[in-house]
């Protein structure tokens, strides 16, 4: 499917939006009304750190909603202003923040209903409104909605559909795309929709996996086995590693996505030799600086002394996950939790282990004097930290 002819006439459809609705003045002091914070901003102001009786805490000096998303949740309420009365969906989570998301059903925003694991867009009729949101939405869906006639407007962060555009080059010149992420995450999803090949790598060890596989064919019902949900329909590994582009989902740890692009990279010169490199490996830039941002002030932050870590965002985040990683990985402990609702009663706190379901941990804050390290995925409004912090002061009061 010519992927990039559809979306270059969607986008002279008047149906279609992909800025605001000159709203912005009106929206922005609801905005900060609902997410920003005074004592955050005192905070920041004080180099990021606060004590207060038995606790300080340190705060990442990058954290919290990204340009991206506050975009998206700007337009989002720019267009419940825009049409006052005509009935609004929403493709997914505008972003993946529970608090973000039931503000947004208050103000009669609907999701499209999941219906066996599959979204039922027959609610939608040509009068509705239907946002995309920041992390974009399959071809297949947009299709279908500009099928319906429906007013689109699509919120997908720029940085997202800079990742499109490099798979639309990927696929012009008949390379796959090996994309850096997880293949039930919905941009990664949108992004596999523009590809014609292309294959999801989790993290290193399978990339490393399809590199060994390159270079020495190894068991090829074994390859399809383990890729079956992470690739295109059809994809022979002995045929479609041939020529290779790298794609990412913008969320994915940066170091990672480097590291995957520099093996592929190698592992293509090892095979075809320096000459015909270019002819096998295409790469670009494709990293979110705000995902970078808050991927390195988490590493300055646990090269503090913290007694212990709250990483607060979504559990579905894939960026605050990964944040809670770097804490991890660093033997601090670490509590993700996704609003200050999952602290107390009293000393306890529920949260979501790496790869666990939710926990329960009694007596979390140590006695004494304790520092705690605190950071936030880009899709969490400082509101939300700031409870997490009062309600940390009030048990240590
Ligand atoms: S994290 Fe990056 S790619 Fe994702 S919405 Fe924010 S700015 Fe865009």
């Amino acid at each position: 499917m010519d992927t990039k002819a559809f979306k270059r006439s969607l986008q002279q459809s008047e149906n279609y939006h992909r800025r605001g609705f000159g709203h912005q003045a009106e929206v922005s002091g609801v905005l900060n009304q609902e997410y920003q914070s005074n004592l955050i901003q005192t905070i920041r102001e004080h180099n990021y750190t606060l004590t207060q009786g038995q606790v300080t805490i340190h705060l990442a000096q990058a954290f919290g909603f990204c340009w991206g998303v506050e975009r998206a949740v700007a337009m989002a309420y720019e267009t419940r202003q825009h049409f006052p009365k005509e009935r609004i969906w929403i493709t997914n989570e505008i972003i993946h923040n529970p608090s973000v998301n039931q503000r947004l059903k208050e103000m009669e925003v609907g999701f499209i209903p999941v219906k066996a694991g599959e979204k039922d867009f027959s609610v939608v009729e040509s009068q509705d409104v239907v946002i995309l949101p920041a992390f974009g939405a399959s071809v297949e869906e947009m299709q279908l909605l500009n099928s319906k006639g429906c007013t689109i407007v699509d919120t997908t962060c720029p940085w997202v559909a800079k990742v499109w555009n490099s798979v639309e080059k990927h696929k012009k010149k008949d390379y796959t795309s090996i994309i850096h992420g997880k293949y039930n995450h919905e941009e990664t999803i949108a992004t596999s929709s523009f590809a014609d090949k292309y294959l999801i790598v989790l993290n290193l060890e399978e990339a490393e996996y399809v590199a060994e596989y390159i270079l020495n064919r190894k068991d090829k019902a074994e390859f399809l086995q383990r890729f079956a949900k992470a690739c295109s329909p059809g994809f022979d590994p002995d045929l479609d590693l041939e020529r290779v582009g790298i794609a990412n989902q913008t969320t994915m740890l940066k170091n990672e996505t480097e590291q995957i692009g520099k093996l592929f990279e190698h592992t293509m010169l090892k095979k075809y030799g320096p000459t015909a490199l270019n002819e096998h490996f295409m790469s670009f830039n494709t990293i979110c600086d705000a995902t970078q941002e808050r991927q390195d002030a988490m590493f300055e932050l646990v090269e503090k002394e913290l007694n212990l870590m709250v990483v607060i965002g979504g559990y579905n985040s894939s960026n605050t996950t990964h944040l809670q990683e770097i804490a991890q990985a660093r033997g601090i402990p670490s509590y993700h939790i996704d609003s200050g609702d999952r602290i107390g009663p009293g000393n306890r706190v529920e949260h979501k282990p790496l790869g666990k379901d939710l926990e329960i941990k009694e007596n979390w804050l140590p006695a004494g004097e304790i520092t705690v390290g605190i950071t936030s995925g880009a899709s969490t409004p400082d509101k939300v930290v700031e409870e997490v912090i009062k309600k940390i002061f009030n048990l240590k009061s």
